[in-house]
């Protein structure tokens, strides 16, 4: 299983059940304010974590 935004490996446990990696959780917080989520994984992608 990988992350959707990065499809990195999701390898922590924690990571697996949000289905995201850490990195990425932490750029949607910032970003959830201000962008809907098509926008917002548009933009991580872009970061390319
Ligand atoms: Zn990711």
């Amino acid at each position: 299983m990988n992350c959707p935004i990065c499809n990195r490996p999701l390898k922590s446990k924690k990571s697996i059940v949000r289905g995201i990696v850490p990195v990425c959780e932490r750029k949607l917080e910032k970003l959830k304010d201000n962008a809907d989520e098509d926008q917002l994984k548009m933009e991580l992608k872009n970061n390319a974590c």
